[in-house]
């Protein structure tokens, strides 16, 4: 095989995790299987979304990765090597790989911005007059060159997770490994975060693993998305694949939560007309279905409730409507041709 091809296959598997399980032991000496049969590559350069409901083993994958937990079974590759053993010095290496950040931003409160960062980079044997001028370009980078002597109090929660997200970069990381950085943070704020790390991935080329259960952030920063529920992975693909068309129960109902359109009960239940949701995605977004088929079956349609999302600046529709007309039927079939998904939500209640 030529070089390039392996090169190819090594970024399809930048890190690779085969068959992990992991058991905790609680107090009262109950097993707890956080997760199970886990198996997963992760490519060069993406950011990989790991969504859920609390409790579905994501913080405990998002440890594994860079064995702060060790799993109880299975393997960590990281460019093709073995991971899951190493100790002492390799450990630190691989750890200085792969930067971390968490929800509640880990400063320590009794020092600088500044030296939040210098440590990490004492820490790693960095030259001692350099720091400052490293300090300085990693500011630079989340945008806080103005806070450097400022303490973590005097900062706003955006601010703080700047300061751990340079923190987390000082040794040049090849991955980011963020657990909810942006589950502390309000919608705008946490919109910020969500740009910069878009930046980073971009300028440096690094691979973000981002752990979350907010959707509203996975519908703007990844690339691709797994799924996890009860411990196991139970779905992945690309990010908008999985908000338009989800293959499992447990994905419709985390994705739901952004995609569903809420009626009123006293417009649900005083209706004598069927109602069905559509959703569009794609190129087809763009078709004018809804006045095509007005104008090919001579029925008339009604817009209840709609909108439109963007997944990774892709558009997808969601329109909620009553039809009616002698051609009724031939319009839903053509509907259920054009569109993505055509569900009838209820039936008419006054028939
Ligand atoms: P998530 O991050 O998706 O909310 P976690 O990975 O934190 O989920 O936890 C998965 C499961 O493992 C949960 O049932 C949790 O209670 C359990 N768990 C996590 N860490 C520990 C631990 N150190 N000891 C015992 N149980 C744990
Ligand atoms: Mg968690």
């Amino acid at each position: 095989m030529d070089t390039l091809n392996n090169r190819d296959l090594d970024n399809q598997s930048f890190i690779e995790l085969k068959d992990i399980s992991v058991t905790f032991k609680s107090k009262q000496g109950i097993e707890v299987n956080a997760v199970s049969n886990f198996s997963l590559k992760i490519k060069k350069g993406e950011i990989l979304g790991i969504i859920g409901s609390s409790g579905a083993g994501k913080s405990t994958i998002a440890r594994n990765i860079n064995l702060l937990e060790k799993p109880s079974q299975g393997d960590v590759y990281f460019k093709g090597e073995k991971i899951t053993n190493y100790k002492g010095k390799n450990l630190r290496q691989i750890r200085q790989k792969m930067g971390m950040i968490y929800q509640h931003f880990n400063l320590i409160n009794r020092a600088t911005v500044r030296d939040n960062i210098a440590f990490n980079l004492l820490a790693s044997n960095y030259e001692k007059d350099k720091i400052d001028l490293r300090v300085d370009q990693l500011l630079d980078l989340v945008g806080l060159k103005n806070k450097k002597n400022s303490y973590p109090s005097q900062l706003s929660g955006g601010q703080k997770q700047r300061v751990a997200i340079a923190r987390s970069l000082s040794n040049n990381p090849e991955v980011l490994i963020c657990d909810e950085a942006t589950s502390a943070l309000d919608p705008e704020t946490a919109q910020e975060i969500v740009k910069l790390i878009k930046d980073i991935n971009s300028k440096l080329k690094l691979t973000v693993v981002f752990i979350t259960h907010q959707m509203e952030v996975a519908k703007d920063l990844f690339d691709r998305i797994a799924v996890m529920d009860n411990g196991k992975l139970i779905e992945v693909n690309d990010s908008y694949s999985i908000f338009a068309n989800q293959e499992k129960e447990e994905t419709k109902l985390l994705i739901d939560k952004v995609t569903s359109l809420k009626i009123p009960k006293t417009v649900l239940k005083n209706n004598n007309k069927a109602f069905y949701q559509i959703t569009y995605v794609g190129e087809k977004a763009y078709l004018p279905i809804i006045s095509n088929t007005i104008k090919t079956f001579d029925v008339d349609i009604s817009i209840i409730h709609g909108k439109i999302e963007y997944i990774n600046d892709k558009p997808f529709g969601i329109l909620i409507i009553t039809i009616s007309g002698d051609r009724e039927k031939e319009a839903i079939n053509y509907l259920k041709e054009y569109t993505s998904n055509f569900t009838l939500i209820q039936g008419a209640t006054n028939e």
